[in-house]
């Protein structure tokens, strides 16, 4: 026998110390954020990740070296829980969403069918219908938390598809913007549809959907024999943060008979604030409706929520009921008011979602929630005022969110939608090298993380706020150090 060996069932005491070991590194991890790299560290060396892909061993390990050795890979990545996280779309991290995904695993309790547990199913479905009520939605609408915002959108795909079109669906088509996030025609691609159905429209100057230019694609599939059935506007592209105009885009889908789609993965949550409120007017129009508490709400990655206007859709998509033999002791008619999760979506088992994200609302009150989203607008704003107000950088759109994009001014015309103007492959080439060496030189400082992006063809750097540990002094640090990047060219 080695040392010390850790049986499947420990004592009270083992299983102290192992939670107060693992609460301690936790706790640690979370007091350096502010001060860890934001991305020097992503680079592995070889031997970590060579050590890390061996098989387990036939007996027992040390808790110690194998949470050190967690800690040692951990670290080796880009900060995304830390307050210089300005890339791409943030998360956070919320510790208490964390403690209660802790509780919920250790008690393990079996919530795809609700007679199991009626009672967290209806803490769960609690969570669903105050969001059914904040976007809006009426009565009949339904909801069901997924494991992230593209298997929420799969779901909704898989919906509209078996609701507008049954079972012969290869003729349908799905109509997005370019700025319409690649979850849509993954989701497309898995629920069948062929990739030339997913139709791009184009966009206007601020990146939303042309509705007009909708309109006509629509007009000529339908001419061309295919059945038009789903519309995906965008409530906070990932580019920009640009939302498509909902209300037009509704009426036209009501007239056209489509099902209606909005993708809030990264804007939905503003909808908390009074400012995002208005700028999302019209959300309460769709058929579903994506979020994503892993950004929005500051949880840990693998939460997304979806919601649909009519609960009996999904239920037709996805419901199995209990016919199955081997569910024959199931209970499956506890009360009209609990829903059955595994009758929503594709998952049977899965594990307890609701607490991580009722924990939180209750604990911190949605009050906080409204005010940390309103800061973010508030910093994306101040960043937005003092990058426009430097000369040398082009800052073509005030942003909508927390979202702004901005560029070097220099080789090609500094024309507010770009592309055309400017001179001709050279130039662009030229200009892509040159913000590609800004950027770089912003992440060399190694305090914050941008991403880039393309957009008309055109090399574009992003800061994108949304981490509930981003504040001022981040922001702040974040803009003299694009100041002086810009400084070195
Ligand atoms: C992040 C994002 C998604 C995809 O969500 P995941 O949770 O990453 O799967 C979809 N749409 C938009 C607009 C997003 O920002």
């Amino acid at each position: 026998m080695p040392a010390t060996s850790y049986p499947l069932e420990p004592e009270r005491a083992e299983m102290e110390a192992m939670g107060q070991a693992a609460l301690d590194l936790l706790i640690g991890f979370i007091e350096r954020l502010s001060e860890a790299p934001a991305v020097g560290t992503a680079k592995a060396d070889d031997d970590l990740i060579a050590g890390l892909l061996q098989p387990p061993p036939e007996t027992a390990g040390e808790l110690g070296p194998l949470l050190a050795r967690f800690e040692e890979a951990a670290g080796c990545a880009i900060e995304t829980a830390g307050p210089g996280f300005l890339g791409y779309i943030p998360g956070g991290g919320l510790y208490t969403s964390a403690l209660a995904e802790l509780l919920a695993r250790g008690f393990n309790r079996y919530t795809a069918i609700s007679s199991f547990a009626p009672a967290l199913v209806a803490l769960e479905e609690s969570t669903l219908q105050w969001l059914c009520q904040e976007f809006g939605l009426p009565s009949t609408a339904a909801g069901e938390i997924t494991t992230g915002g593209s298997m929420a959108t799969l779901t909704a795909v898989l919906t509209a598809r078996h609701d507008r079109l049954g079972e012969d669906f290869l003729d349908g088509t799905v109509y997005v913007t370019a700025h319409t996030h690649q979850c849509v025609a993954k989701a497309a691609r898995v629920a069948g549809l062929p990739a030339r159905r997913v139709r791009i429209v184009p966009n206007d100057a601020d990146l939303r959907m042309d509705t007009e230019a909708l309109a006509t694609l629509i007009a000529q599939d339908r001419a061309a024999g295919l059945r038009p059935f789903l519309m995906v506007a965008t409530a906070g592209t990932t580019n920009t943060g640009a939302i498509d105009p909902l209300p037009e885009l509704a009426e036209l889908a009501r007239q056209e008979g489509l099902w209606f789609h909005v993708d809030g993965a990264y804007g939905g949550f503003f909808h908390l604030t009074e400012r995002g409120r208005a700028r999302l007017a019209g959300v309460e129009t769709a058929d579903s409706l994506v979020l994503d508490p892993h950004k929005g709400l500051f949880l840990p990655y693998g939460t997304a929520v979806l919601l649909v206007r009519d609960r009996s859709t999904l239920q037709a998509a996805f419901g199995t009921g209990t016919s199955s033999p081997y569910l024959q002791d199931v209970d499956d008619s506890p009360g009209a008011s609990l829903p059955t999760f595994a009758d929503l979506g594709p998952d049977l088992t899965r594990e307890f979602r609701g607490l991580r994200l009722w924990l939180p609302l209750h604990l911190h009150g949605i009050g906080a929630f409204r005010a940390a989203l309103d800061e973010k607008l508030d910093l994306a704003e101040h960043a937005y005022r003092h990058l426009a107000a430097d000369t040398r950088l082009e800052v073509p759109w005030k942003p909508e969110l927390s979202t702004v994009a901005f560029r070097l001014r220099g080789a090609v015309g500094s024309g507010r939608n770009g592309g055309g103007d400017g001179g001709g492959r050279g130039d662009q080439a030229a200009e892509h090298e040159r913000n590609q060496r800004f950027l770089e030189s912003i992440l060399a400082a190694n305090r914050v993380l941008l991403s880039s992006t393309r957009i008309d063809g055109r090399f574009t750097v992003r800061l994108s706020v949304l981490s509930h540990r981003t504040h001022r002094e981040h922001i702040d640090e974040a803009l003299d150090i694009i100041r002086s990047a810009a400084d070195d060219l």
